[in-house]
């Protein structure tokens, strides 16, 4: 049931840069086991914060310095690039909602203690809003919905995307999360709003 109609609804954005999720393991080992995981800024998202300590990730083709880290630890490593990314890299990572790694693509991650060369786990996420509990029950939305977004707008570039994943939870704020690629598409900037146009029903 939906009290709140979606154009009366404007939602915050924010634009993901490439980043690593980090298992306390592969931390120690590119760091060192008397390293610890540091806060840089807090994120919106409530516990999530960006961390002082970066990696590098490294491709068959090419490579990124200083890829930041974002905590707290996880239980899988998960390094999220965008497509633009990719090329540079030289790989073909899938688009995967974020903790849906398997089988993704490898990728090296290098720390000033040493490298590590995993089989799995970069991705190309999946456009997503994540929704506190009660900003998605009077929108009417539910876990794993999908949706069309308006970004970018009055900008000049105005955008709309589909396929957004809704992703409902007590522990989220409310807030739409697009990569570079898709931000710059809309010319769209951190702290945008953007608009649920509609769902999408397959
Ligand atoms: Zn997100």
């Amino acid at each position: 049931m939906q009290k709140i109609k979606f154009e009366e609804f404007p939602i915050i954005l924010h634009i993901s840069n490439r980043h690593i999720h980090i298992t306390k393991e592969h931390f120690e080992q590119l760091f060192g086991k008397d390293i610890q995981l540091t806060k840089y800024k807090d994120l919106l998202q409530p516990g999530q914060f960006a961390a002082n300590e970066t990696v590098d990730i490294l491709g068959p083709k090419g490579e990124f310095r200083n890829v930041r880290i974002v905590g707290p630890f996880r239980n899988s490593t998960q390094i999220e690039i965008s497509r633009t990314d990719s090329f540079v890299l030289g790989i073909r990572p899938p688009i995967r909602d974020s903790g849906n790694i398997k089988g993704s693509e490898g990728v090296v991650v290098g720390g000033p203690k040493g490298k590590i060369e995993l089989k799995e786990g970069c991705i190309i996420a999946q456009r997503h809003i994540h929704f506190f509990v009660e900003d998605a029950k009077s929108l009417g939305i539910e876990d794993k919905d999908l949706v069309k977004i308006l970004v970018g707008k009055s900008k000049g570039r105005e955008t709309i995307f589909s396929d957004v994943l809704c992703r409902v939870s007590k522990n989220y704020a409310t807030e739409c999360h697009l990569d570079t690629d898709e931000a710059n598409a809309a010319m769209a900037d951190n702290g945008d709003i953007v608009y649920i146009l509609e769902k999408i029903r397959y």
